[in-house]
């Protein structure tokens, strides 16, 4: 008797959104850098900054620390991570550079800081107070302020669902 085929894996789903088929939506979005550091040209980049995935200081006088700001999905149990780029006093940065490889980030309180970069889905983002909070787990993760009217706080506080996540998602299909 013949062996039943398979039929051919096809990865990712049809989308209930658009009807096309993608493979998994994203569910995180990253800034490379700084907005600061990233609008200098290739050598002003090299001459005046320092940097690594988690860490960036520009001209010696300003700190960046790499966070998550997450958004929760109504729709199920994850949420959207925006990996953003936060710009924080010395001493914050200091103490993420500290504690950075040790077990020591749950004893440290909230810190605070502003956002560093202009997330496209949303008028002006940069330059909006954040709070942070450090793990041993993970990157920072940072939440805009409660009394934020801003759209992307709202969406923090509320979660969004599926078709927002889709336009969210959708320009990196
Ligand atoms: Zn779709």
């Amino acid at each position: 008797m013949a062996k039943p085929r398979t039929p051919p894996e096809r990865s990712g789903f049809q989308c209930a959104q658009c009807g096309q088929w993608h493979d998994e939506l994203l569910t995180d979005i990253a800034c490379g850098l700084p907005d600061a550091v990233f609008a200098l040209g290739y050598l002003e980049r090299y001459r005046r900054a320092r940097f690594n995935p988690d860490f960036c200081t520009l001209d010696e006088t300003r700190h960046f620390i790499r966070c998550v700001l997450p958004v929760p999905f109504t729709h199920r149990d994850d949420y959207f991570g925006w990996g953003v780029w936060v710009e924080v006093d010395r001493a914050t940065h200091d103490l993420c550079v500290q504690i950075f490889d040790t077990e020591g980030a749950a004893a440290v309180p909230p810190q605070h800081g502003v956002l560093a970069n202009d997330l496209k889905a949303y008028r002006k983002t940069a330059g909006l107070p954040v709070r942070i909070e450090l793990s041993d787990e993970h990157r920072p993760l940072v939440y805009l302020l409660p009394a934020s009217r801003h759209a992307l706080a709202l969406e923090q506080r509320r979660g969004i669902d599926g078709q927002r996540h889709h336009a969210l998602a959708a320009p990196y299909l």
